[in-house]
């Protein structure tokens, strides 16, 4: 969707929003597939609800993005502008077994900074890759950590009110790869409550956890890790190898050969190809287990 060229672009232009037109998603998603679009980077927080009832007013579709993650975007020209937020270095502070972070910081930079601090717990998040908003959304997880219970206190701007406001850590729901927040909320900072842990100890479960991962995982291929949610009590992984579906494909949509629960773009796939291969699985583990799979990638269509 193009708005550079409309009127509107001069008002969000005083608001402190930076737009670069016709951004490629290929270059800002890790699965390296997505259409064209503006992207809107939003350099003031105290304007975001003046930016929001602006793009709400001209019907002006909208999505957030944030590290690209765990994000799949369909092909072409999309309907709908990226918002982002502008990358903070570090942006993140300690005080006491409080650290405060910004939603567009590393999560795994959070992870090492609070270590150095002295502040543990969140090894098992190391070598998820994005920000820490993606994060919150999602409730990231790995290695029995999930972001979830550390959550003090989330600053956002909620979509219910239209305001910047703070919500307790306590009255939000941090399920399996899900939360409370509404769809069109913004993760703008949070507080974790983090325990006290010597850094040379939180170093060595990192090292564990960074090795569990680069010895089971694709990480040189483009992927958007797990591409479904595991069913209770069963690892839909493990269903999908047993289907023996490692190296099946759709175009260059390909299950990977190390983890057959992600999905590598192996070339140029596009996201036709992707979503081809999302429901041939899914209809093999259907057929095979009678278990419906959910998605884990949030999938962006026009
Ligand atoms: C190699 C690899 C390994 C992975 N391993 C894991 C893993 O072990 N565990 C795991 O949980 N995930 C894993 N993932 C998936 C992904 O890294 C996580 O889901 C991550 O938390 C997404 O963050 P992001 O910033 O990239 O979000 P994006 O992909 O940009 O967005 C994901 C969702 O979050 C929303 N969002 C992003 N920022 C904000 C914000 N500030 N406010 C509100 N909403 C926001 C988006 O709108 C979207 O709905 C992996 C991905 C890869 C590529």
């Amino acid at each position: 969707m193009r708005i550079s060229d409309q009127p509107i672009a001069a008002k969000l232009a005083a608001l402190g929003v930076e737009l670069s037109p016709g951004v490629a998603m290929t270059e800002k998603t890790s699965l390296g597939i997505g259409g064209t679009t503006d992207l809107l980077v939003l350099r003031k927080f105290q304007t975001i609800p003046e930016i929001m009832r602006l793009l709400a007013a001209d019907g002006i579709p909208h999505r957030f993005l944030g590290g690209g993650s765990n994000v799949l975007i369909d092909d072409g020209e999309l309907s709908w502008v990226a918002l982002h937020l502008p990358t903070s270095k570090p942006g993140m502070s300690v005080e006491g077994n409080t650290a405060t972070v910004d939603a567009a910081a590393d999560l795994g930079g959070m992870v090492t900074f609070c270590a150095k601090n002295d502040l543990g717990g969140m090894e098992g998040l190391i070598g998820v890759p994005g920000s820490v908003g993606g994060a919150l959304r999602m409730n990231a997880g790995a290695y029995g950590t999930q972001i979830g219970p550390f959550v003090k206190e989330v600053q956002l701007y909620r979509a219910a009110t239209g305001q910047i406001e703070f919500l307790r850590g306590d009255d939000i729901r941090f399920d399996y790869r899900h939360t409370s927040f509404a769809p069109d909320d913004l993760m703008l900072r949070v507080k974790l409550e983090l325990p006290s842990i010597p850094f040379k100890e939180i170093l060595a479960g990192i090292k564990i956890c960074n090795e569990k991962r680069r010895s089971s995982q694709p990480l040189n291929q483009k992927s958007a890790g797990c591409i479904f949610k595991n069913p209770p009590g069963r690892s839909t992984g493990r269903m999908i190898d047993e289907l023996h579906l490692k190296g099946h494909h759709v175009g260059d949509a390909t299950v990977s050969d190390r983890h057959a629960n992600f999905f590598v773009n192996a070339g140029s796939a596009s996201c036709a190809d992707m979503l081809a291969l999302i429901d041939d699985v899914r209809e093999k583990v259907h057929a095979a287990h009678g278990i419906e799979l959910e998605t884990e990638v949030i999938i962006w269509k026009n």
